[in-house]
């Protein structure tokens, strides 16, 4: 049973009457927290980069004579690193906020799922580069209806998280299907694992079951978070099993509304 919070209000008339109005402010509550946590979290994660650069600008600044040019070298990468960081950190945000404010996902756009699929595995064998062996199933076809931009983000984000929690050497597979009840896009991967503990809250924005691994690999914790929210805007979700050690499967799921068959695409309408 959760603690309420209750606001009493007491209103007076003239004379002796009185109203006492009481407004259960828990959920109000609850979302102030989480808008401090978040603020909170935001802040500390841009405050670690913004450091280590100001801290090489200070080194420099105050002796540069003491450093040969290779030093220096190894300084400007660090920080340009950094800087890379707080730039992803910033997209994402940005990313996120527009998808919370945004309205539902129109059913505007027919995105071809196998175009979609290729140029996702293509996009994975670069960042894996040759260290991951990436395999694409295709068990069906059709189209996706919404955001081609979103779909093609939240595709990308479960593959390039199996090339980050995967080991050298691993296999990934990435795969399309469709049955009965709509179409499943999955990403497979023989890497690191999530405790099973920890799969509710993966998608909870700067959750991380490593933050040394999740910072090492470039993540900014905030890739489920967006995945999720995209999710929600196409009717589709998420659904995780894995096993610390063996390894995950991200996947998610649509609804048949969201989907065209190859053989059922209407005619085109004309204007
Ligand atoms: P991050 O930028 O940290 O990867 P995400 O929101 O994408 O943030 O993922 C949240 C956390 O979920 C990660 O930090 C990691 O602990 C876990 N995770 C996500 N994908 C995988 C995977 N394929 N294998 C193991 N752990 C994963």
């Amino acid at each position: 049973r959760r603690d309420r919070t209750l606001q009493v209000q007491v209103i007076r008339f003239a004379g002796s009457r009185r109203m006492v109005v009481s407004r259960d402010i828990s959920q109000l509550e609850r979302l102030e927290n989480m808008r401090r946590d978040f603020v909170a979290n935001v802040s500390h994660e841009m405050r670690t980069p913004l450091t280590v650069v100001g801290g090489f600008l200070e080194t420099l600044t105050d002796g540069l004579d003491d450093f040969s040019r290779e030093d220096v070298l190894h300084f400007l990468k660090l920080a340009s690193e950094q800087s890379t960081r707080m730039q992803r950190l910033i997209e994402d945000l940005l990313a996120l906020s527009a998808l919370e404010t945004g309205a539902p996902a129109a059913l505007e756009e027919e995105v071809d799922v196998q175009e979609l699929m290729r140029a996702v595995t293509r996009e994975t064998e670069i960042l894996s580069g040759g260290r991951h062996s990436v395999n694409l199933v295709l068990e069906g076809g059709g189209a996706l209806l919404g955001s081609r931009k979103e779909l093609h983000s939240a595709f990308s984000n479960l593959a390039s998280n199996a090339v980050r929690y995967t080991p050298a050497g691993g296999h990934i597979e990435l795969g399309w299907r469709i049955d009965g009840e709509g179409g499943e896009y999955w990403v497979k991967d023989d890497g690191i694992g999530v405790d099973p503990e920890h799969i509710p809250r993966l998608t909870e924005r700067f959750y991380r079951v490593d933050r040394g691994r999740s910072r090492e690999t470039g993540g900014t914790g905030l890739g489920l978070a967006i995945v999720k929210h995209i999710l929600t805007r196409h009717q589709g979700e998420l659904a995780v099993s894995s096993e610390p050690g063996k390894g995950s499967r991200f996947a998610m799921r649509f609804p048949a509304a969201r989907l065209r068959r190859d053989s059922a695409r209407p005619p085109r309408r004309s204007t």
